[in-house]
Formats: C-alpha cells, structure tokens, sequence
C-alpha cells in the first residue's frame, strides 16, 4: 500500500464477479468491517480463495466512524460489527455518541478484539474455502492463503481539536500496539488518519511518528467545484508528509487520487461502479451502486443514457478501446461490464497519468474540458441533457487549476 502507486478496490458482496475477473488490473482489497463482520464466511471465502490464487493483498478497514453517529435505524451488519468488537452497545439508537463515554476497559475491549479478528481471518472452514475456490476455475491450494496484509486498528473522525474524539483515536492507536507487542504482530499495525477537512487531516499526520498513513478526509468530493480549496489543501498536506518520509494511502479516491501521487500520495482505494469519498455521516447507507458509465476522458461516471447520446454525436469524446466497449455504445454494457470497464479504465489511467509533467496534466485536462463544453453546446439533444453534458466536465478545469497551483 505503501510504494509506487496502489490500486485498491474496496469489496462490496455484489462485485465479486467483477474482483474475480480481473486481478491483474488493481492491486489489492479493501474489506470493509461491516461487511467482514455480518457476511464473515462468505467474505472470507472469496477473498481467501482469492489470496491464495495470485497472493492478492487485503486489508480489513473497520468503519469504526459509524459508531460515532446515532445510528436510528441500524442494519443487522453494524450490530455484528459492534458484538465482534465486543461492545453491542456502539450501537446507538436514541443518543448521538459521547466521546466521554469510552473506559478504558472499552477502549482495551475493542482494540484487542479487532486484532484477534485480523489475526484469525484466515481462519476458514474447508468446504467455504472450496466453494469460493472452485469459482475462480482453477485450482487453488487452501494453504496458500494469506492473512490480511497490514492490520489497521479502529480510528475515529476527528473534527478539531477541541473535539474530543481525537484522544479515542490515540487512546485505541496505544491500545493496539500494546496488545500487539504481546501477540507479535505490532510490525503489521498501520495507522489510519481520519479528519473532517485537509487542514485538520494535515495537523493530525504533522504530529504522528508512524511512516506509513492511511488517509480520509471526509466527504472530500474531488469533482464539486467548491472542493477546489481543499483539494488544494489535501496536496499540500501530501507534499508536507513526504517531507516528514511518511507514506500516505488513501482510504477513498477517484482518478484525482491518482494525480495526487505526484505530492506523494502512494495508492488509494475506490468502490466498482462508485465510492470516490465518502462522508462518514452517510456512512451507515450503502448498497449497490447504479449502473453508469465511467467515461475515461471525463474521469467519471455519467448515466448510461446520458453516455449513449454524446457518443452517437461524438463518439471520440466517450468511446473506449477496453474489451469490454470495443469502441461500441455504452448501451450495449450490461451491469457487469459496466463494472469492469471501470476497472480497466482505472489501471489505463494510472498507467498513462502517472509520470506526466504537471504542466502537461493540466494542458490535457483543459483539452478535455473544451472538448466537453463544445460538444455540450452544439449536442442535439434536449436542453436539460446538454446542461448536464456541460456541468459533467467543468471539474476537468478546476482539477487543472489545482495541479499548476500546487505546481
Ligand atoms: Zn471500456
């Protein structure tokens, strides 16, 4: 997670197709907590089948955040995630969450759980083991599965300073070396940063010692045009941790993420078919995503309908060479190869974006961008599609305006 540029997918039980298919296009898993918790068989199933086929790495990212909000209607997956924790009551349906409110008992209750539950994941009963195996169409050997590559213990959001949920996250960090010093597994802990803005994500790696980070800072939408501040933030507290040697991952990012390695960002992780930030208040909703089109040269998803009509006007602004599209419509994608398509274009990109100058980054994302705002403007189609057409590209030109601001 740590060196040249990481390409992660966060698992969701609806892409397993997807996962299976294409292993030489990312790098490696991301599990979220819930769904390691509530599917436990079946998520180790796959993903261990999977690990024992090309040594594919994974994490499990305990979601922990959730537990910060007052979860009114909570599903049966954050109820498990709280009882394999070994506190159900995290689970809070009529009071929003104190930070005041965590003993140290619970603190230790919790941080030693979850470090079991990493250190037992692979774990698995023989017949799930060969059921998952059998799906990936060749043969996998069971003693070849892997534990989970680094183990990262529960962290929470941190708004500011004076939000005492700073000191639960440190308080857990602390707990969890402690009790991996005694199970020999302290050398796998990395340490996850979550704050509510860059500049406060960037005070909390300014005073922790830990080398390797991986990074969240909420509901950072790299394609709002209200963003455009933050984002320049966001590389400038990249920048800051290299200088300090630090290596950051991070937990959510779409194709800017990738832009971001050049101020040191080591990889990043993103959902099939959705998932480029996340805000920790949503965090209690997900399912599976819509079906939509990822186009490469707008790095991002649009409606399929939407798609369709600029890519029987012009074609060259949507179309794809991946095997999935053949250059043909985005209508002729169904769900999975929508799914798929996402994938390829991700790896396409990180290969082709990666070592570009700065100066040429912005001068093709401008390219895009007119290319975009003219077609929107002689599309034939109605008013409200070409709206849309136009409002899909203008993150194009604030993305170039933030890479010749950070330089
Ligand atoms: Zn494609």
């Amino acid at each position: 997670m740590f060196e040249g540029f990481q390409h992660y997918l966060s698992y969701g039980s609806t892409d397993q197709q997807t996962v299976r298919d294409l292993s030489e296009y990312f790098n490696g898993l991301l599990v979220p907590g819930t769904i390691a918790a509530f599917q436990a068989e079946g998520t180790k199933g796959f993903v261990l089948s999977l690990s024992a086929r090309s040594a594919e790495p994974y994490v499990i990212d305990s979601r922990f955040p959730l537990f910060q909000n007052r979860l009114q209607r909570p599903k049966k997956s954050h109820q498990m995630l709280a009882d394999l924790l070994g506190v159900p009551s995290l689970v809070s349906q009529f009071m929003t969450p104190d930070p005041n409110n965590f003993s140290d008992a619970t603190i230790e209750q919790i941080s030693s759980n979850w470090i079991d539950f990493n250190v037992g994941f692979e774990t698995v009963q023989t017949k799930t083991f060969d059921k998952y195996a059998a799906r990936l169409g060749e043969k996998v050997l069971p003693e070849n599965r892997q534990d989970p590559l680094y183990i990262l213990p529960p962290y929470t959001m941190v708004g500011s300073a004076a939000d005492n949920w700073e000191s639960v996250s440190q308080r857990i960090w602390d707990a969890s070396q402690s009790y991996a010093k005694a199970r020999s597994v302290d050398d796998k802990l990395r340490r996850v940063i979550a704050a509510s803005s860059a500049i406060e994500w960037d005070r909390l790696a300014s005073t922790s010692v830990e080398q390797e980070i991986v990074a969240w800072i909420s509901n950072l939408d790299e394609f709002k045009l209200t963003s455009e501040a933050e984002l320049v933030q966001y590389g400038q507290a990249l920048t800051s941790a290299m200088g300090r040697g630090q290596r950051v991952f991070a937990l959510y990012g779409g194709f800017f993420s990738v832009l971001l390695s050049r101020y040191g960002l080591t990889g990043s992780s993103h959902g099939i078919g959705f998932g480029e930030h996340r805000d920790w208040v949503e965090l209690p909703s997900s399912g599976a995503p819509p079906a939509r089109y990822y186009v490469p040269r707008l790095h991002r998803y649009v409606g399929v309908d939407i798609a369709t009509t600029i890519w029987r006007q012009f074609p060259e602004l949507v179309s794809c060479d991946c095997s999935e599209c053949n250059n043909d419509s985005p209508s002729t994608l169904d769900y999975h190869s929508l799914m798929r398509h996402s994938v390829r274009v991700r790896n396409k990109e990180i290969a082709g974006w990666l070592d570009l100058p700065s100066a040429e980054v912005s001068h093709l994302l401008d390219r895009d961008y007119l290319a975009f705002r003219a077609a929107a403007q002689s599309l034939a189609a109605p008013a409200n599609v070409a709206k849309k057409v136009e409002e899909s590209c203008a993150h194009l030109a604030m993305w170039s305006r933030v890479i010749q601001t950070l330089g």
